[in-house]
């Protein structure tokens, strides 16, 4: 089975120690991808760095919605300049009502800059939002978006939203975290995602599975607080098949296909195989 992360953070400076340890758990696993997303400016050098050493790794670059405060006068060129040497993906980006001193203007101006971005290059883009599903749908309705697709990482969105995003080419992935017994109504939500437009993802080094699932017990060394080993992918893809009834090498071999829809088959195909 060829499992593919559909979202996670590796150049996290959390997991940094572990990664001799890590990348080898998560081939032993059977993961031939996972798209590495870069959250700030600081982040991007750090994720190109990574996809030139690991050819599991698909970048991805973007200014997630919790950072837009900090950027740069020069962030629009220090972004496009990575994207020029790895036009692979757009992500994170979003919109976040959840944090504090959220300030939504500011916020959706940088989300859209990077929409347009991804739509000129149709490159896939990986879409964070918390409590702001309503204004994220107008943006999409109205913005820009790339023609091949984007990701809704984590969607925890209502499911009547499901049908409408699914229209404007949203992709859905599911994380580990929703495994956990008071997700009950995200776990609910992913019965209703179209065939051909779930993904699954770790988020790791956040979004940690419940301790029953964690097959690989990881801590920051820095704060000795437990996260999320990106090998987990293995638990969550089980735990998905198990959750929607079905056998878990059907659901792989679906994941694939949409995978490789949306982040593009030439990235990924001939890495892809050798391991089959
Ligand atoms: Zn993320």
């Amino acid at each position: 089975m060829l499992l593919y992360d559909a979202h996670n953070h590796l150049q996290d400076e959390r997991l940094a120690l572990h990664l001799a340890e890590v990348m080898p758990a998560t081939e032993r696993g059977g993961v031939v991808r996972m798209v590495v997303n870069g959250s700030c400016e600081e982040d991007w050098p750090a994720v190109l760095a990574l996809a030139k050493l690991y050819p599991q790794v698909l970048p991805s670059f973007g200014y997630h919605p919790w950072y837009v405060k900090d950027r740069t006068q020069e962030w629009k060129q220090v972004l496009t300049r990575h994207l020029d040497q790895a036009p692979s993906a757009v992500g994170e980006i979003g919109l976040d009502r959840w944090i504090d001193d959220y300030d939504l203007p500011d916020q959706e101006e940088v989300f859209i800059w990077q929409m347009q971005l991804a739509t000129e290059r149709d490159l896939p883009a990986s879409i964070h939002c918390l409590k702001a599903w309503g204004r994220l749908l107008e943006l999409l309705q109205t913005g820009p978006k790339p023609r091949r697709g984007f990701l809704l990482h984590s969607y925890g969105g209502p499911q009547e939203m499901i049908g409408p995003l699914a229209k404007l080419g949203a992709y859905f992935s599911f994380p580990g975290y929703f495994a956990h017994e008071r997700k009950l109504r995200q776990r609910e939500t992913f019965r209703h995602i179209p065939l051909d437009r779930l993904l699954i993802e770790t988020d790791a080094p956040d979004q940690l599975l419940p301790d029953n699932l964690n097959a690989f017990p990881l801590t920051d060394p820095k704060s000795g607080k437990p996260i999320n080993h990106p090998a987990n992918l293995v638990a969550v893809y089980q735990f998905l098949a198990n959750w929607l009834n079905e056998p878990v090498a059907g659901l792989a071999a679906r994941v694939e296909e949409n995978f490789l829809r949306l982040f593009g088959e030439s990235n990924t195909k001939e890495r892809a195989k050798p391991t089959a």
